[in-house]
């Protein structure tokens, strides 16, 4: 009798061929726009300067999430603040005013006060 093994049999080095881009591929060693230094995929400081790669983006998402904060979006802000606090490297200042804000917007969201409609039709007098 022959168990039922699960074979898996991957096929290794399968290259991807045939995908041919127009655009030329940019180099996905990302350098430090301060100083130059070439940073991994995912770093998100440098290690040479502690300049944040992401800076530009964190701006334009801390613009989007005041925005959002200003018209009362507020899981809006909080999804925001979420992608920024991503980019962020936990060892920031940056990071934990972020993450505090995260704790202030999710706090807010969850204490939603029961809404009263004031007025109730008095009895009539008669
Ligand atoms: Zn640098």
């Amino acid at each position: 009798m022959e168990g039922d093994g699960a074979d898996c049999d991957e096929d290794n080095g399968t290259v991807r061929r045939g995908f041919m881009s127009a655009a030329p591929q940019p180099d996905p060693r990302i350098s430090c726009a301060g100083c130059g230094a070439l940073l991994g995929a995912d770093a998100l400081s440098c290690p040479e300067c502690r300049a944040l790669v992401y800076a530009e983006k964190l701006e334009q998402l801390a613009l989007q999430a005041r925005a959002a904060t200003d018209r009362h979006d507020l899981p809006g802000a909080y999804a925001i603040w979420k992608q920024v606090l991503a980019l962020l490297p936990p060892e920031t200042r940056q990071y934990r005013s972020v993450d505090a804000r995260l704790a202030e917007l999710s706090g807010s969201c969850r204490s939603r006060r029961p809404r009263r409609s004031g007025r109730w039709p008095a009895g009539q007098r008669g």
